[in-house]
Protein backbone atom coordinates (compact mmCIF):
# COMPACT_ATOMS: atom_id res chain seq x y z
CA UNK A 1 0.00 0.00 0.00
CA UNK A 2 1.53 3.80 -1.31
CA UNK A 3 1.61 5.94 2.17
CA UNK A 4 2.83 8.51 0.19
CA UNK A 5 -0.39 10.90 0.08
CA UNK A 6 -0.72 14.65 -0.39
CA UNK A 7 -1.65 16.70 2.12
CA UNK A 8 -3.21 19.96 3.27
CA UNK A 9 0.05 21.73 2.12
CA UNK A 10 0.21 20.11 -1.30
CA UNK A 11 -3.15 22.21 -2.58
CA UNK A 12 -4.43 25.58 -2.90
CA UNK A 13 -7.62 25.71 -0.33
CA UNK A 14 -7.95 29.78 -0.92
CA UNK A 15 -11.41 30.87 -1.59
CA UNK A 16 -12.06 26.94 -1.81
CA UNK A 17 -14.42 25.38 0.00
CA UNK A 18 -13.63 21.92 1.81
CA UNK A 19 -15.47 19.08 3.12
CA UNK A 20 -13.51 18.27 5.89
CA UNK A 21 -14.07 14.45 7.20
CA UNK A 22 -13.05 15.09 11.17
CA UNK A 23 -12.97 12.05 13.84
CA UNK A 24 -15.97 13.58 16.21
CA UNK A 25 -16.64 10.41 17.23
CA UNK A 26 -16.38 11.75 21.49
CA UNK A 27 -17.65 9.95 24.39
CA UNK A 28 -20.69 11.15 26.11
CA UNK A 29 -22.06 11.05 29.62
CA UNK A 30 -25.24 8.72 28.88
CA UNK A 31 -27.72 10.81 30.93
CA UNK A 32 -26.58 14.34 30.30
CA UNK A 33 -25.20 13.79 26.72
CA UNK A 34 -21.74 16.15 27.86
CA UNK A 35 -18.88 15.33 26.09
CA UNK A 36 -16.96 13.21 28.61
CA UNK A 37 -13.21 13.71 26.68
CA UNK A 38 -12.75 16.06 24.06
CA UNK A 39 -9.45 14.57 22.84
CA UNK A 40 -10.25 13.74 19.21
CA UNK A 41 -12.21 17.24 18.86
CA UNK A 42 -8.21 18.99 20.03
CA UNK A 43 -6.77 16.61 17.96
CA UNK A 44 -8.28 18.21 15.04
CA UNK A 45 -7.43 21.69 15.87
CA UNK A 46 -4.29 22.06 14.08
CA UNK A 47 -5.73 21.03 10.31
CA UNK A 48 -8.85 23.32 10.83
CA UNK A 49 -6.77 26.20 11.71
CA UNK A 50 -4.83 25.78 8.86
CA UNK A 51 -7.61 25.20 6.31
CA UNK A 52 -9.36 28.81 7.97
CA UNK A 53 -6.19 30.62 7.92
CA UNK A 54 -5.36 29.97 4.30
CA UNK A 55 -9.21 31.49 3.56
CA UNK A 56 -10.83 27.72 3.41
CA UNK A 57 -14.83 28.17 3.77
CA UNK A 58 -14.70 24.54 6.09
CA UNK A 59 -17.32 22.04 5.95
CA UNK A 60 -16.66 19.74 8.53
CA UNK A 61 -18.18 16.59 9.21
CA UNK A 62 -18.52 13.32 11.47
CA UNK A 63 -20.20 10.56 12.73
CA UNK A 64 -21.04 10.15 16.66
CA UNK A 65 -21.78 6.43 18.11
CA UNK A 66 -23.94 4.19 16.13
CA UNK A 67 -27.40 5.26 15.58
CA UNK A 68 -29.82 3.52 13.39
CA UNK A 69 -31.13 5.50 10.35
CA UNK A 70 -33.93 3.33 9.88
CA UNK A 71 -36.96 2.76 12.40
CA UNK A 72 -38.29 -0.04 10.76
CA UNK A 73 -34.47 -2.06 11.69
CA UNK A 74 -34.35 0.24 14.65
CA UNK A 75 -37.48 -1.98 16.10
CA UNK A 76 -36.08 -4.68 14.54
CA UNK A 77 -33.07 -4.85 16.27
CA UNK A 78 -34.70 -3.71 19.60
CA UNK A 79 -36.97 -6.43 19.51
CA UNK A 80 -34.25 -9.40 19.11
CA UNK A 81 -33.13 -7.78 21.94
CA UNK A 82 -36.13 -8.94 23.55
CA UNK A 83 -38.17 -5.25 24.14
CA UNK A 84 -41.79 -5.45 24.26
CA UNK A 85 -42.80 -4.68 20.41
CA UNK A 86 -45.51 -2.41 21.48
CA UNK A 87 -43.00 -0.17 23.01
CA UNK A 88 -40.89 0.30 20.15
CA UNK A 89 -42.68 3.90 18.79
CA UNK A 90 -41.35 6.41 16.42
CA UNK A 91 -41.03 8.25 19.37
CA UNK A 92 -38.22 6.39 21.15
CA UNK A 93 -36.37 5.96 17.85
CA UNK A 94 -36.19 9.40 17.45
CA UNK A 95 -34.88 10.12 21.00
CA UNK A 96 -32.03 7.23 20.16
CA UNK A 97 -31.36 9.95 17.38
CA UNK A 98 -31.64 13.06 19.51
CA UNK A 99 -29.24 11.93 21.92
CA UNK A 100 -26.50 11.25 19.24
CA UNK A 101 -27.08 14.96 17.21
CA UNK A 102 -23.84 17.10 16.45
CA UNK A 103 -24.92 19.61 19.26
CA UNK A 104 -22.68 19.48 21.82
CA UNK A 105 -19.74 18.92 19.19
CA UNK A 106 -20.35 22.34 17.58
CA UNK A 107 -20.85 23.68 21.02
CA UNK A 108 -17.19 22.15 21.99
CA UNK A 109 -15.73 22.79 18.78
CA UNK A 110 -16.57 26.48 18.67
CA UNK A 111 -15.19 27.10 22.14
CA UNK A 112 -11.76 25.73 21.41
CA UNK A 113 -11.45 27.51 18.27
CA UNK A 114 -13.01 30.85 20.04
CA UNK A 115 -15.53 30.97 17.18
CA UNK A 116 -18.94 30.86 15.58
CA UNK A 117 -19.46 26.81 14.07
CA UNK A 118 -22.60 27.03 12.36
CA UNK A 119 -24.75 23.76 12.68
CA UNK A 120 -26.28 22.12 10.12
CA UNK A 121 -29.65 20.12 11.11
CA UNK A 122 -29.50 17.87 8.55
CA UNK A 123 -26.35 16.26 6.43
CA UNK A 124 -27.11 16.61 2.69
CA UNK A 125 -30.48 18.21 2.95
CA UNK A 126 -31.81 21.62 2.66
CA UNK A 127 -30.44 22.95 5.64
CA UNK A 128 -26.90 22.34 4.70
CA UNK A 129 -27.03 22.82 1.46
CA UNK A 130 -28.00 26.26 2.04
CA UNK A 131 -25.86 27.13 5.38
CA UNK A 132 -23.24 25.56 2.92
CA UNK A 133 -23.77 28.04 -0.21
CA UNK A 134 -23.59 31.08 2.50
CA UNK A 135 -20.51 29.61 4.35
CA UNK A 136 -17.17 32.21 3.96
CA UNK A 137 -13.81 32.00 3.62
CA UNK A 138 -12.09 32.00 6.88
CA UNK A 139 -15.71 29.92 8.38
CA UNK A 140 -16.96 27.29 9.85
CA UNK A 141 -19.99 24.96 10.02
CA UNK A 142 -20.81 21.32 11.11
CA UNK A 143 -22.94 18.82 9.05
CA UNK A 144 -25.35 16.58 11.30
CA UNK A 145 -23.90 13.31 12.32
CA UNK A 146 -22.98 11.34 8.79
CA UNK A 147 -24.42 8.19 10.35
CA UNK A 148 -28.05 9.82 10.37
CA UNK A 149 -27.82 9.17 6.55
CA UNK A 150 -28.54 5.34 5.60
CA UNK A 151 -26.40 5.63 2.80
CA UNK A 152 -23.25 6.40 4.92
CA UNK A 153 -22.23 3.10 5.85
CA UNK A 154 -23.58 1.42 2.66
CA UNK A 155 -20.67 4.26 0.75
CA UNK A 156 -23.62 5.14 -1.36
CA UNK A 157 -22.64 7.02 -4.49
CA UNK A 158 -25.38 9.46 -4.58
CA UNK A 159 -24.72 10.39 -0.72
CA UNK A 160 -21.04 10.32 -1.56
CA UNK A 161 -21.95 13.03 -4.41
CA UNK A 162 -24.41 15.10 -2.55
CA UNK A 163 -21.74 15.28 0.54
CA UNK A 164 -18.93 16.63 -2.19
CA UNK A 165 -21.46 18.78 -4.07
CA UNK A 166 -22.15 20.95 -0.90
CA UNK A 167 -18.38 22.11 -1.02
CA UNK A 168 -18.91 23.12 -4.44
CA UNK A 169 -17.30 22.82 -8.66
CA UNK A 170 -14.11 24.19 -7.25
CA UNK A 171 -14.50 22.13 -3.71
CA UNK A 172 -11.85 20.03 -2.04
CA UNK A 173 -11.65 17.20 0.39
CA UNK A 174 -9.74 16.87 3.02
CA UNK A 175 -9.19 13.47 4.97
CA UNK A 176 -8.36 13.76 8.86
CA UNK A 177 -10.14 11.13 9.95
CA UNK A 178 -7.96 8.16 10.84
CA UNK A 179 -10.26 6.35 13.30
CA UNK A 180 -12.52 5.83 10.51
CA UNK A 181 -9.74 5.03 7.70
CA UNK A 182 -10.59 1.35 7.98
CA UNK A 183 -13.80 1.79 6.81
CA UNK A 184 -15.19 2.27 3.25
CA UNK A 185 -17.76 4.63 3.82
CA UNK A 186 -19.66 7.74 1.85
CA UNK A 187 -17.86 10.29 3.97
CA UNK A 188 -14.66 8.83 4.22
CA UNK A 189 -14.13 7.12 1.06
CA UNK A 190 -16.78 7.24 -1.18
CA UNK A 191 -16.52 11.50 -1.55
CA UNK A 192 -13.03 10.86 -3.29
CA UNK A 193 -14.53 10.34 -6.33
CA UNK A 194 -16.22 13.55 -6.52
CA UNK A 195 -13.11 15.74 -5.34
CA UNK A 196 -9.81 16.19 -4.75
CA UNK A 197 -8.59 14.41 -2.13
CA UNK A 198 -5.54 15.01 0.32
CA UNK A 199 -4.87 14.16 4.25
CA UNK A 200 -4.91 16.64 7.38
CA UNK A 201 -2.25 16.70 9.27
CA UNK A 202 -3.43 13.84 11.71
CA UNK A 203 -3.43 11.27 9.19
CA UNK A 204 -0.02 12.90 7.43
CA UNK A 205 1.18 11.68 10.78
CA UNK A 206 0.12 8.58 11.09
CA UNK A 207 1.21 7.55 7.37
CA UNK A 208 4.50 9.30 7.98
CA UNK A 209 5.48 7.43 11.43
CA UNK A 210 3.63 4.32 11.13
CA UNK A 211 3.58 3.82 7.71
CA UNK A 212 7.00 4.76 7.83
CA UNK A 213 7.88 1.76 10.30
CA UNK A 214 6.07 -0.64 8.07
CA UNK A 215 7.57 0.42 4.63
CA UNK A 216 11.17 1.24 5.81
CA UNK A 217 11.70 0.65 9.30
CA UNK A 218 15.06 1.38 11.24
CA UNK A 219 16.25 -1.52 12.08
CA UNK A 220 16.29 -4.13 14.37
CA UNK A 221 11.88 -3.70 14.24
CA UNK A 222 10.98 -5.22 17.47
CA UNK A 223 7.24 -5.40 17.03
CA UNK A 224 5.89 -6.39 20.77
CA UNK A 225 1.93 -8.34 20.72
CA UNK A 226 -0.29 -9.01 23.43
CA UNK A 227 -3.96 -8.42 24.73
CA UNK A 228 -6.24 -10.64 25.17
CA UNK A 229 -6.43 -13.13 21.86
CA UNK A 230 -4.72 -14.68 19.72
CA UNK A 231 -7.77 -14.46 17.29
CA UNK A 232 -7.77 -10.91 17.38
CA UNK A 233 -4.27 -10.39 16.35
CA UNK A 234 -3.63 -12.87 13.35
CA UNK A 235 -3.35 -10.46 10.85
CA UNK A 236 -1.12 -8.53 12.73
CA UNK A 237 1.37 -11.49 13.79
CA UNK A 238 1.35 -12.54 10.10
CA UNK A 239 2.58 -9.14 8.81
CA UNK A 240 4.36 -8.13 11.32
CA UNK A 241 6.04 -11.93 10.53
CA UNK A 242 7.06 -10.56 6.88
CA UNK A 243 9.12 -7.44 8.35
CA UNK A 244 10.16 -7.43 11.81
CA UNK A 245 13.19 -8.37 13.11
CA UNK A 246 12.10 -9.80 16.71
CA UNK A 247 8.44 -11.12 17.40
CA UNK A 248 8.02 -10.74 21.51
CA UNK A 249 4.41 -12.40 22.46
CA UNK A 250 2.83 -11.21 25.82
CA UNK A 251 -0.52 -11.09 27.50
CA UNK A 252 -3.31 -13.50 27.24
CA UNK A 253 -2.33 -14.91 23.84
CA UNK A 254 0.99 -15.80 25.19
CA UNK A 255 -1.11 -18.51 27.05
CA UNK A 256 -1.78 -19.99 23.86
CA UNK A 257 1.18 -19.63 22.53
CA UNK A 258 2.79 -21.87 25.46
CA UNK A 259 0.52 -24.66 25.05
CA UNK A 260 0.90 -24.56 21.34
CA UNK A 261 4.60 -25.85 22.66
CA UNK A 262 3.35 -28.38 25.38
CA UNK A 263 3.53 -26.10 28.26
CA UNK A 264 0.31 -26.46 31.02
CA UNK A 265 -1.77 -23.37 31.41
CA UNK A 266 -3.91 -24.21 33.98
CA UNK A 267 -7.03 -21.77 33.66
CA UNK A 268 -4.71 -19.25 31.66
CA UNK A 269 -6.74 -17.72 28.44
CA UNK A 270 -6.75 -20.01 25.69
CA UNK A 271 -7.60 -20.84 22.41
CA UNK A 272 -7.64 -24.21 21.72
CA UNK A 273 -8.76 -23.57 17.59
CA UNK A 274 -5.46 -21.59 17.54
CA UNK A 275 -3.08 -24.06 18.54
CA UNK A 276 -2.00 -24.97 14.99
CA UNK A 277 -2.12 -21.48 14.04
CA UNK A 278 0.69 -20.67 17.04
CA UNK A 279 3.30 -23.58 15.87
CA UNK A 280 2.49 -22.21 11.70
CA UNK A 281 3.41 -18.86 13.51
CA UNK A 282 6.59 -20.22 15.27
CA UNK A 283 7.74 -22.08 12.31
CA UNK A 284 7.40 -19.24 9.90
CA UNK A 285 9.57 -16.97 12.53
CA UNK A 286 12.01 -19.80 12.21
CA UNK A 287 12.05 -19.97 8.22
CA UNK A 288 12.01 -16.43 8.13
CA UNK A 289 15.15 -16.07 11.16
CA UNK A 290 12.79 -13.76 12.85
CA UNK A 291 13.40 -13.81 16.36
CA UNK A 292 10.25 -15.27 18.38
CA UNK A 293 10.33 -14.61 22.35
CA UNK A 294 7.35 -15.68 24.33
CA UNK A 295 7.59 -15.74 28.45
CA UNK A 296 9.50 -17.63 30.68
CA UNK A 297 7.57 -16.65 33.59
CA UNK A 298 4.49 -15.54 34.57
CA UNK A 299 2.85 -13.89 37.56
CA UNK A 300 -0.43 -15.99 38.10
CA UNK A 301 -3.41 -15.94 40.09
CA UNK A 302 -6.61 -18.41 41.69
CA UNK A 303 -9.43 -15.73 39.93
CA UNK A 304 -9.69 -13.35 37.60
CA UNK A 305 -9.95 -10.60 40.16
CA UNK A 306 -8.46 -7.48 40.96
CA UNK A 307 -7.84 -8.29 44.88
CA UNK A 308 -6.37 -11.53 43.46
CA UNK A 309 -2.65 -12.43 45.21
CA UNK A 310 0.32 -12.96 42.27
CA UNK A 311 2.23 -15.99 42.37
CA UNK A 312 5.16 -16.56 39.98
CA UNK A 313 5.08 -19.63 37.38
CA UNK A 314 7.30 -20.70 34.74
CA UNK A 315 4.92 -20.25 32.14
CA UNK A 316 4.90 -23.54 30.90
CA UNK A 317 3.63 -25.39 33.74
CA UNK A 318 1.70 -23.23 35.16
CA UNK A 319 -0.35 -25.19 37.83
CA UNK A 320 -3.77 -26.45 37.22
CA UNK A 321 -6.16 -24.11 39.22
CA UNK A 322 -3.85 -21.27 38.45
CA UNK A 323 -4.20 -18.29 35.88
CA UNK A 324 -1.58 -16.22 33.93
CA UNK A 325 -2.29 -12.80 34.11
CA UNK A 326 1.18 -11.10 33.75
CA UNK A 327 4.52 -11.48 32.79
CA UNK A 328 7.06 -12.27 34.95
CA UNK A 329 10.57 -10.32 36.03
CA UNK A 330 12.70 -12.34 34.02
CA UNK A 331 10.43 -11.46 31.03
CA UNK A 332 10.08 -8.06 31.79
CA UNK A 333 14.66 -8.17 31.91
CA UNK A 334 14.29 -10.15 28.95
CA UNK A 335 11.89 -8.03 26.89
CA UNK A 336 13.45 -4.44 28.40
CA UNK A 337 16.71 -5.29 27.07
CA UNK A 338 15.40 -6.16 23.53
CA UNK A 339 13.55 -2.62 23.34
CA UNK A 340 17.53 -0.77 24.65
CA UNK A 341 18.92 -2.15 21.50
CA UNK A 342 15.74 -1.41 18.61
CA UNK A 343 15.62 0.80 16.13
CA UNK A 344 12.25 0.72 15.77
CA UNK A 345 9.64 -0.60 18.17
CA UNK A 346 5.55 -1.26 17.50
CA UNK A 347 3.74 -1.90 20.34
CA UNK A 348 0.36 -3.24 20.32
CA UNK A 349 -1.75 -5.15 23.30
CA UNK A 350 -0.94 -5.16 27.19
CA UNK A 351 1.48 -7.41 28.40
CA UNK A 352 -0.79 -8.64 31.19
CA UNK A 353 -4.43 -7.10 33.01
CA UNK A 354 -2.84 -3.62 33.36
CA UNK A 355 -6.70 -2.78 34.64
CA UNK A 356 -5.40 -4.67 38.07
CA UNK A 357 -2.99 -2.89 40.12
CA UNK A 358 -1.30 -5.84 40.71
CA UNK A 359 -0.84 -7.09 37.30
CA UNK A 360 0.26 -3.94 35.78
CA UNK A 361 3.82 -4.17 36.19
CA UNK A 362 4.36 -5.98 33.08
CA UNK A 363 2.99 -3.77 30.76
CA UNK A 364 4.28 -0.63 33.16
CA UNK A 365 7.69 -2.22 32.75
CA UNK A 366 7.85 -2.89 29.09
CA UNK A 367 5.88 1.02 29.03
CA UNK A 368 9.17 2.41 30.96
CA UNK A 369 11.18 0.52 28.64
CA UNK A 370 9.66 2.02 25.50
CA UNK A 371 10.02 6.01 27.34
CA UNK A 372 13.53 5.04 27.87
CA UNK A 373 14.67 3.83 24.47
CA UNK A 374 16.39 5.73 21.73
CA UNK A 375 14.03 4.00 19.25
CA UNK A 376 11.43 5.02 17.23
CA UNK A 377 8.48 4.13 19.53
CA UNK A 378 4.84 3.53 18.10
CA UNK A 379 1.75 2.29 20.27
CA UNK A 380 -1.38 1.41 18.01
CA UNK A 381 -4.15 -0.84 19.54
CA UNK A 382 -7.27 1.29 21.91
CA UNK A 383 -6.41 -0.87 25.17
CA UNK A 384 -2.36 -0.10 24.35
CA UNK A 385 -2.91 3.92 23.98
CA UNK A 386 -5.13 4.18 26.98
CA UNK A 387 -2.70 1.41 29.20
CA UNK A 388 0.22 3.83 28.29
CA UNK A 389 -1.56 7.10 28.76
CA UNK A 390 -2.85 5.36 32.30
CA UNK A 391 0.72 4.46 33.11
CA UNK A 392 2.26 8.70 32.14
CA UNK A 393 4.16 7.61 29.81
CA UNK A 394 2.25 8.86 26.49
CA UNK A 395 4.33 12.35 25.95
CA UNK A 396 7.75 9.88 25.83
CA UNK A 397 6.47 8.19 22.83
CA UNK A 398 7.49 8.90 19.14
CA UNK A 399 3.52 8.21 18.35
CA UNK A 400 0.91 7.06 19.74
CA UNK A 401 -1.75 6.47 17.10
CA UNK A 402 -5.18 8.27 17.15
CA UNK A 403 -7.37 4.83 15.77
CA UNK A 404 -7.88 1.76 17.50
CA UNK A 405 -9.36 -0.66 14.96
CA UNK A 406 -7.87 1.97 12.45
CA UNK A 407 -3.98 1.26 13.50
CA UNK A 408 -4.49 -2.67 13.76
CA UNK A 409 -5.85 -3.14 10.36
CA UNK A 410 -2.81 -0.67 9.30
CA UNK A 411 -0.67 -2.56 11.06
CA UNK A 412 -2.01 -5.97 9.14
CA UNK A 413 -0.47 -4.31 6.24
CA UNK A 414 -4.26 -3.76 4.89
CA UNK A 415 -5.13 -1.67 2.18
CA UNK A 416 -6.71 1.23 4.19
CA UNK A 417 -10.20 2.56 1.83
CA UNK A 418 -9.94 6.01 3.76
CA UNK A 419 -6.48 6.42 3.04
CA UNK A 420 -6.31 4.52 -0.46
CA UNK A 421 -8.86 7.23 -1.60
CA UNK A 422 -6.27 10.19 -1.20
CA UNK A 423 -3.85 11.45 -3.89
CA UNK A 424 -0.54 10.01 -4.88
CA UNK A 425 2.08 12.28 -3.97
P1 LIG B 1 -5.53 -3.32 22.00
O1 LIG B 1 -6.87 -2.65 22.18
O2 LIG B 1 -4.40 -2.43 22.40
O3 LIG B 1 -5.36 -3.91 20.63
P2 LIG B 1 -6.47 -5.79 23.16
O4 LIG B 1 -7.87 -5.33 23.02
O5 LIG B 1 -6.01 -6.89 22.29
O6 LIG B 1 -5.46 -4.55 23.06
O7 LIG B 1 -6.22 -6.34 24.65
C1 LIG B 1 -6.40 -5.58 25.80
C2 LIG B 1 -6.90 -6.42 26.93
O8 LIG B 1 -6.12 -7.60 27.10
C3 LIG B 1 -6.82 -5.69 28.25
O9 LIG B 1 -8.13 -5.38 28.68
C4 LIG B 1 -6.13 -6.69 29.18
O10 LIG B 1 -6.74 -6.78 30.45
C5 LIG B 1 -6.26 -7.98 28.44
N1 LIG B 1 -5.22 -8.95 28.85
C6 LIG B 1 -3.90 -8.79 28.88
N2 LIG B 1 -3.29 -9.86 29.43
C7 LIG B 1 -4.25 -10.73 29.77
C8 LIG B 1 -4.26 -12.02 30.40
N3 LIG B 1 -3.12 -12.61 30.78
N4 LIG B 1 -5.45 -12.61 30.62
C9 LIG B 1 -6.59 -12.01 30.24
N5 LIG B 1 -6.66 -10.79 29.64
C10 LIG B 1 -5.50 -10.16 29.41
MG1 LIG C 1 -8.83 -3.49 22.50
Amino acid sequence: MNYNKKTVKDIDVKGRKVLLRCDFNVPQDKATGAITDDKRIRAALPTIQYLLDQGAAVIACSHLGKPEPSFDKWAKKQAEKGKDPASLTKEKWEKTLEALCMEPVAKRLGELLGRDVVLAGDVVGPDAQAKAAALQPGEIMLLQNTRFEKGETKNDPELAKAMAGLAGADGVYVSDAFGAVHRAHASTAGVAAYLPAVSGFLIEKELEIMGGALADPKRPLVAILGGSKVSSKIGVINHLLDIADMIIIGGGMAYTFAKAQGGSVGTSLLESDWLDYCNEMIAKAKGKGVKLLLPVDTQCAKEFSADAQPELHDTMSIPDGMMGMDIGPKTIEEYAAAVKGAGTVIWNGPMGVFEFANFAEGTRAVAKALAETDAITIIGGGDSAAAVAQLGFADKMTHISTGGGASLEFLEGKELPGVACLLDK
